[in-house]
C-alpha cells in the first residue's frame, strides 16, 4: 500500500476509496486533463479502445470499474454480470498507465447519498427506456455520482450505447457539469459483431448467429433512402427473421435527439436489440451519412 492507500498490479493503480483517488488527482499540477472511462468490467479491446484514445487526449486516465446494481433491472442480470479485476488490469495495463478506480457499492451510494432525478422525457421511455425501466435513472446516478468523485476533463462513452450517451449529455447539460462527453465509435470484432461483455456467453455456434444483427444493420443501410423510414424499418425486421435471434426492437432514429423518424435525416441511426438464447445483444449503425 502506497501513501494513497492504492494497490500497485502492474503498471496499473488501483483505488477503492473515493478520498484515496482524490488524493492521487490532486497531487497533479493545474495543467493536468482528466479522461475518464466508467465501466462494468469484463473488460474487452472495446474498452481498450476507448482508454487509447483518453490517454492520447489527455494527461492522466481513469477507469472505473463497478457493476452499478442500481441500473439492473433483473436481479439475476446482477448476479450473473461476470467480474475477474485481476484479468481487467492485465489488459488495461497492455494499454498503458491508468488509474483504476474499483469502489464497493457502499463508497458510490453512502448512506447520505442523495438521489439524483431527472425527467428525460421521451429519450428515457423509447427503446433501452422502455424495455429496461430504471436503467437510464440507474445509469444516470451511477455517472453523475463518479464524475463528482473523479472531476474528469473529458469522459469516454461508446456510442455502442448510443441512447446512454444521449442520456448522459443530456444529464450534464441539466446539472450544468462542465465535463465534456466523448462520443466514441463502435469497435467490433472481425466478424462485424459489436465487442460486448456479453458475447463471452455466446459459443461458437451462437457467436455465427448473432452476425443477423449487423447483417440486418447493412441490409437496412442498403435500402434506406429508396424506401421511407418506417417501410425501411418493416423490411429490416423481416430480413432479421431469416437469422435465429429473438428481435426485441428495431428503430430507426435521430441521430440527437433519438427519437423516431418519419423522413430521412442526416445521421439518421438503426437501433437494434436482439436475444441470442438468454444473451441480449444491442448494436447500431448510421444509415444516412451525417453532415459533418
Ligand atoms: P460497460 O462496461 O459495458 O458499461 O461499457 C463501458 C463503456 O464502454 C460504455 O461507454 C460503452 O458504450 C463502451 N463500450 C462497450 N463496448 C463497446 C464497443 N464495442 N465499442 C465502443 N464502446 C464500447
Amino acid at each position: 500500500m502506497s501513501a494513497f492507500n492504492a494497490l500497485k498490479m502492474g503498471e496499473s493503480q488501483v483505488f477503492t476509496s473515493a478520498k484515496s483517488l482524490q488524493s492521487r488527482l490532486d497531487s497533479e499540477s493545474n495543467n493536468s486533463t482528466v479522461g475518464f472511462l466508467p465501466t462494468m468490467g469484463a473488460l474487452h479491446h472495446g474498452h481498450l479502445e476507448l482508454v487509447k484514445q483518453a490517454l492520447q487526449e489527455n494527461t492522466h486516465v481513469v477507469v472505473s470499474i463497478f457493476v452499478n446494481p442500481t441500473q439492473f433491472n433483473k436481479a439475476e442480470d446482477l448476479e450473473s454480470y461476470p467480474r475477474d479485476l485481476e484479468a481487467d488490469l492485465k489488459l488495461l495495463n497492455s494499454v498503458g498507465d491508468v488509474i483504476v478506480f474499483a469502489p464497493s457499492v457502499e463508497e458510490v451510494y453512502p448512506e447520505d447519498y442523495q438521489n439524483l432525478s431527472i425527467d428525460l422525457g421521451a429519450l428515457g421511455t423509447s427503446m433501452e427506456g422502455e424495455f429496461r425501466p430504471g436503467h437510464f435513472a440507474g445509469v444516470m446516478n451511477v455517472v453523475n455520482r463518479l464524475f463528482d468523485i473523479v472531476q474528469p476533463t473529458r469522459a469516454y462513452f461508446g456510442i455502442k450505447d448510443v441512447q446512454q450517451v444521449a442520456v448522459v449529455q443530456y444529464m450534464v447539460d441539466q446539472v450544468q457539469s462542465p465535463v465534456e462527453i466523448v462520443p466514441s465509435a463502435i469497435v467490433r470484432e472481425p466478424s462485424g459483431l459489436a465487442s460486448s461483455s456479453r458475447n463471452y456467453r455466446l459459443n461458437e455456434d451462437q457467436l455465427n448467429e448473432a452476425l443477423i444483427i449487423i447483417d440486418t444493420l447493412h441490409f437496412a443501410r442498403g435500402i434506406a433512402r429508396q424506401l421511407s423510414p418506417q417501410e425501411t424499418k418493416v423490411k429490416a425486421i423481416e430480413f432479421f427473421k431469416n437469422g435465429s435471434l429473438e428481435i426485441e426492437y428495431f428503430e430507426i432514429v435521430h441521430p440527437r435527439t433519438l427519437e423516431f423518424i418519419t423522413e430521412w435525416v442526416p445521421g439518421a441511426r438503426a437501433c437494434i436489440v436482439g436475444y441470442c438464447g438468454e444473451v441480449r445483444l444491442l448494436d447500431n449503425l448510421e444509415l444516412i451519412p451525417s453532415n459533418k
